[in-house]
């Protein structure tokens, strides 16, 4: 299981010269692990993978799952993480499609004959 660079990536190549193998590389621009290179720093003398240690993003550079379900579990309790953190998300919602729902009634009530 791998590391991979993400669309958060901001490109500041902190994390090119921290890679012990040598597996993170620049194409356009853009940053990507090499896989084949990417050991998770295991066997290196650092006890975290470095790339995920010194990224200044949250998620520039994440552990790459290594089937399908368990990268779907990964990016679920991401998106939850994120929506969960923000505290007046579910009140917003609440207000929103209480406001929506209202204007559909009465316009639905104004449709009907007395
Ligand atoms: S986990 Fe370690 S070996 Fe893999 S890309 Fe990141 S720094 Fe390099
Ligand atoms: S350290 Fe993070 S933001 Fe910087 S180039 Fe690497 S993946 Fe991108």
């Amino acid at each position: 299981m791998a590391y991979k660079i993400t669309s958060q990536c901001i490109s500041c190549k902190l994390c090119l010269s921290v890679c012990p193998t040598g597996a993170i590389k620049v194409v356009d621009g853009n940053h990507w692990i090499d896989s084949e290179l990417c050991t998770n720093c295991d066997g290196s003398i650092h006890t975290v993978p470095q790339c995920k240690a010194g990224c200044p993003t949250a998620d520039g550079c994440v552990k790459q799952p290594s089937d399908y379900w368990e990268g779907w579990f990964a990016n679920y309790n991401r998106v939850l993480a994120k929506l969960t953190n923000k505290q007046d998300y579910w009140e917003n919602w609440r207000n929103t499609y209480s406001q929506k729902f209202s204007e559909k009634l009465q316009k639905h009530q104004g449709q009907v004959p007395a």
